[in-house]
């Protein structure tokens, strides 16, 4: 089986076929593998199995990226700062991972981004060598990757014209240039996880969103559909716990203890047309930076915090006061102008799990992820990053086949490009408007197909907002989207500013 026939299913999500698979799922034979949790790593693992020719269910217990996947920072981590915590194999399995996802699974999605670091007189000689010095180690990682500088450059000094170029609003007052690097950046971490989701669907895995598990063991689930509250009870002979913050709600012999990271959102002009990560180091610390990105919708996203949050883990956490001040109070130091309260425009905050251990201390997984077997046989895959989800979902189908003794081929994702993905040449043909091709790929060529049948679809869902019907439209037909909140806060990121999500309500409401 070659790459491009494992995924010329159908690849379409939407209501219709969410009813129909639902209700073949009670005389479906034997399922192979169910996969619990459509997050990044619920989905990854999906497209896996399938493509490995399992029979395959995911099941999401609400929106395909609901959970942590939609709160990151949108980054495709080369895995620099492992390297400063002497953790050469995570960081070197980071950087493999980027290259795969900007060469082959989703160059459609992932961009690279310069990082500027700008050297202020607060930054010290030892400070700045040490920037350096990671940013030269980054270098070497991406060499050994295998991912040329024609898609990230080296790294280098910049002077202080271009510094400026970059962020516009950086301080200009003893500015000496800046220390630049490139990363890998998503248009958007939802996006990543509604076309591995597809993909998964195209290659034979039925996708189930509004749908809980319950009762969960190795090889058996109930399965409750939240819209209708109809339960039916399946078995499955291997059963993959993708779950994130909540996988110890499915498998009550892990415990977590997550912790907080916040991000604030602005108008992209309260940075000046920012086009760079704008990376300043936390006073006092060496290895701790807060970072301004570009983002979708034209807007900045302020990140990051790391706070411990003890106790039931909610469905959207929420920011502090405190960690808004921290953020701001960051950034202020290296902006011509302050930023103050009023600028904010958003906020969001996702839970990072931190496992606790026999001896009750915890271990840091949100660096490396961790598989783990219940007493039932249910495999837990959980931890990691947004980056190496693919090897995440190697790993845990790899458990879930041994496991359950099933005949599998190899996995085969390395080399799987995701729906849509498109890249040079091919690319630059294409005529569509360069936001729906960084949104929808190859698949842009659908939307302008349909304009072209109904110009109305061209209008935007509302004053100022870069969204169109068009891509409401699509979000309903073929991403599976089943209400307007899948369309204002997954689909697009439009929910991000609640006077956005207000504005473009009526728009996503008119779909249903
Ligand atoms: C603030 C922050 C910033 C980050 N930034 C980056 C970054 O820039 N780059 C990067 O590579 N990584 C980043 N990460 C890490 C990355 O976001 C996570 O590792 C990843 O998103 C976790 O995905 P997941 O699929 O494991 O979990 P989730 O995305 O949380 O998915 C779990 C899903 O399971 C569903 N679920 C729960 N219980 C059930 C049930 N019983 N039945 C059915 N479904 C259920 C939930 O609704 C949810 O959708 C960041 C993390 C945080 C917290």
């Amino acid at each position: 089986m070659t790459a491009n026939s494992m995924t010329t299913g159908d690849s379409a999500l939407n209501a219709d076929r969410r009813a129909r698979e639902l209700r073949e799922l009670g005389d479906r034979p034997a399922i192979d593998v169910l996969v619990i949790g459509g997050g990044v790593t619920g989905a990854g693992a999906a497209l896996d199995a399938a493509a490995r020719g399992l029979r395959t269910v995911l099941v999401e217990r609400h929106d395909l990226a609901f959970g942590t996947s939609r709160w990151s920072s949108k980054l495709v981590h080369g895995g620099l700062r492992y390297l400063a915590s002497g953790q050469v194999g995570i960081a070197h399995e980071s950087a493999v991972e980027r290259g795969i996802l900007i060469r082959t699974t989703a160059p459609h999605l992932v961009r690279p981004l310069p990082q500027l670091v700008p050297l202020l007189p607060e930054i010290r000689a030892f400070q700045r060598t040490l920037i350096r010095a990671g940013f030269v180690a980054g270098d070497m990682l991406r060499s050994s990757a295998g991912t040329p500088p024609a898609l990230l450059p080296r790294s280098r000094r910049v002077a202080a014209a271009e510094a400026l170029r970059l962020a516009p609003t950086a301080r200009r007052d003893g500015l000496r240039g800046g220390l630049q690097a490139w990363d890998g950046q998503l248009v958007d971490d939802a996006r990543l996880v509604v076309a591995l989701a597809r993909t998964a669907a195209a290659a034979g895995a039925s996708v189930l969103t509004r749908v809980e598990a319950l009762a969960v063991t190795g090889d058996s689930a109930t399965l409750r559909d939240t819209l209708t509250g109809q339960t039916v009870d399946i078995r499955a002979r291997a059963v993959v716990n993708a779950t994130g913050v909540w996988a110890d709600t499915v498998d009550e012999s892990i415990e977590l203890r997550p912790s907080r990271g916040t991000h604030l959102v602005f108008s992209a002009e309260a940075f000046g047309g920012l086009s760079a990560s704008l990376t300043v180091p936390v006073p006092g610390s060496t290895s701790r930076f807060v970072f301004a990105l570009p983002a979708a919708h034209g807007r900045v996203y302020l990140g990051l915090t790391d706070e411990d949050a003890p106790g039931p883990v909610p469905d959207e956490p929420r920011p502090t006061d405190t960690e808004i001040d921290f953020l701001l109070d960051t950034i202020n130091g290296a902006l011509r102008e302050p930023l103050t309260r009023k600028d904010i425009r958003g906020s969001f905050a996702g839970l990072r799990p931190l496992l606790k251990t026999a001896d009750n201390s915890t271990a840091d997984i949100s660096r490396k992820h961790a598989v783990l077997r219940s007493p039932t046989g249910i495999i837990t895959i959980v931890g990691g990053k947004l980056t190496t989800y693919r090897q995440m979902a190697e790993d845990a189908i790899d458990a879930a086949v041994a496991r359950a003794g099933l005949a599998a081929g190899p996995c085969r994702t390395k080399r799987l490009p995701l729906v849509g993905a498109v890249s040079g040449a091919a690319r630059d043909r294409m005529t569509a408007p360069q936001v729906w091709i960084e949104r929808y790929g190859s698949e842009a060529a659908h939307l302008v197909a349909a304009a072209e049948r109904d110009p109305a679809l061209l209008e935007p869902v509302a004053p100022g907002i870069d969204v169109t019907a068009a891509e409401f439209a699509f979000g309903v037909t073929h991403e599976g989207a089943l209400d307007p909140s899948d369309l204002l806060d997954r689909r697009s990121r439009i929910g991000l500013v609640a006077a956005d999500r207000a504005a473009a309500m009526a728009a996503a409401e008119k779909q249903f």
